[in-house]
């Protein structure tokens, strides 16, 4: 299995690379150079469980990079971690409606269905090398605390998450700095998530730096995260013996393009529901065309918080024909305009029928919460309402053709205040979590200065040691 860059100007790699290389070294995303068919998995009353299909389902991606029985108990020792013998559990909310509950590992959120396998895929691919890296990362929330859950054993990787001090919530600060590993690095900065994150491109871009500690990212436009969840698309469609529509609560376009590409493989899939909060740039596109940027706004939905959904990229070469050259120079167009065009022909192609898409703001998501808790008794959080919402405003009262599967994306207890004040509930952490408060913090703080953060960085990180 070879992959190539979405902007055709960097070369093909084998999987072990994508996974340590991030972005291409053209600003591109790395794909596949051919999607190869989903195998043969036994019937879902015969499965061996979640972490066997998904290492026979993974197994198309990763060639010979892995050898099957590594791949088995990387999946194996990764979805040990979740709190659900079904690792991922189809729940019934309407006749024609389920939820898939991303949300049982260990930070309480989708992301860890990714970083728990691609943190210990880092650690056995540098362990066959002897190698080492530094991962640095900037986070409002979720990403930080899913990474750092995924690699706190890792024995061949240190990690420095920057957060915007005063600006996470308590529970996904503490998610955090509670982890008690030598190889686990948080900073407060004093600042905003933007200046966090320009602080980590910052030491991207300064090569010295960059080369001296074996800079990496496990960003959302890692492959191998996407890969990774292409997993439960596959398996979820064939547990309802698809096709079915996938409702997704998205904001870097990730976790539906896993979807896409489970379909384009072979998946029972029909077509998919955009939700969006009223950071809607994937709505407007969707429904009118119109994609452009605007100043993103705080939601109750801060997961979804983003204008640029990075991983959109991917789609758009495949719009494009695959032709790199030509989505290169669509998305240089895109950062000079703000305005992504696409062709008619292109979307009639490529979105009609296979998107649809709605968007959320926080007052209609609050009553989603709210009327979910009133029909079924269930608490969701605030990104999964905006999916339950966009169905219910898309989906007639004929009801669907095919089943309707929502991502669950985060347990109601990341975003108490939310739920509380929709339900008047407020939801209790799980007990792997309840001493979530009475956990000593440990953490740093520095000033938003790029100086002081490669000092700290150069002092934590073991590389060359
Ligand atoms: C990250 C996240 C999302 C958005 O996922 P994308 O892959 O960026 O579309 C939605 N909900 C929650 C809870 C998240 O953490």
């Amino acid at each position: 299995m070879r992959y190539l860059s979405t902007r055709g100007d960097a070369p093909e790699l084998g999987f072990a690379e994508v996974l340590l290389g991030g972005l291409a070294p053209d600003g591109g995303l790395y794909v596949p150079a051919e999607w190869p068919r989903l195998p043969e998995l036994p019937p879902p009353g015969a499965s061996g469980g979640y972490a066997a299909d998904a290492a026979a389902i993974m197994a198309a991606f990763v060639g010979d990079d892995l050898d099957a029985a590594t791949l088995a108990r990387l999946c194996d020792e990764a979805y040990a971690t979740f709190r659900h013998p079904a690792v991922v559990p189809l729940v019934q909310i309407d006749h024609h409606h389920w939820l898939l509950e991303l949300f049982h590992g260990p930070t309480l959120a989708f992301k860890d269905v990714a970083l728990q396998l691609v943190g210990r895929m880092f650690d056995h691919v540098l362990g066959q090398r002897g190698e080492r890296v530094t991962i640095v990362g900037a986070t409002s929330g979720d990403t930080g605390s899913a990474a750092i859950d995924g690699v706190k054993g890792c024995d061949h990787v240190d990690i420095v998450i920057l957060y915007p001090a005063g600006r996470t919530s308590d529970v996904q600060r503490r998610q955090m700095t509670t982890i008690d590993a030598p190889n686990v690095h948080t900073v407060a900065i004093d600042g905003t998530f933007d200046d966090c994150q320009d602080l980590v491109k910052a030491m991207f871009a300064d090569a010295e730096f960059r080369d001296r500690l074996r800079l990496s990212a496990v960003n959302s436009i890692n492959w191998a995260r996407v890969m990774a969840q292409v997993v439960y698309y596959v398996t979820a469609s064939r547990a309802l013996a698809g096709p079915v529509t996938f409702c997704v609560p998205t904001g870097n376009f990730g976790n539906v393009l896993a979807g896409w590409i489970a379909r384009r493989c072979g998946a029972p899939i029909a077509d998919f529901i955009v939700a969006s909060n009223t950071n809607d740039i994937l709505t407007r596109f969707v429904n009118d065309a119109d994609m452009t940027t605007r100043e993103v706004v705080p939601t109750l939905s801060p997961s979804m918080d983003i204008q640029v959904s990075s991983n959109f990229e991917r789609l758009l070469f495949e719009m494009n024909g695959r032709d790199g050259g030509m989505t290169a120079e669509q998305l240089r167009r895109f950062r000079s305009t703000g305005r992504l065009d696409v062709e008619p022909d292109q979307r009639r192609e490529w979105v009609e029928g296979t998107f649809r898409a709605a968007s959320l703001g926080d007052a209609a998501t609050t009553a989603e919460i709210a009327r979910t808790f009133a029909e079924t008794g269930m608490l969701i959080d605030p990104h999964t309402a905006t999916g339950v919402g966009a169905v219910r405003r898309l989906v007639g009262a004929g009801g669907p053709e095919v089943p309707i599967v929502t991502t669950a994306t985060a347990h109601p207890a990341k975003f108490p205040d939310a739920v509380e004040r929709a339900t008047g509930v407020r939801p209790g952490l799980p007990p792997h979590l309840a001493d979530l408060f009475d956990l000593p913090e440990r953490t740093a703080s520095l000033p938003n200065d790029l100086a002081a953060v490669q000092e700290f960085v150069t002092a934590r990180s073991r590389v060359g040691r």
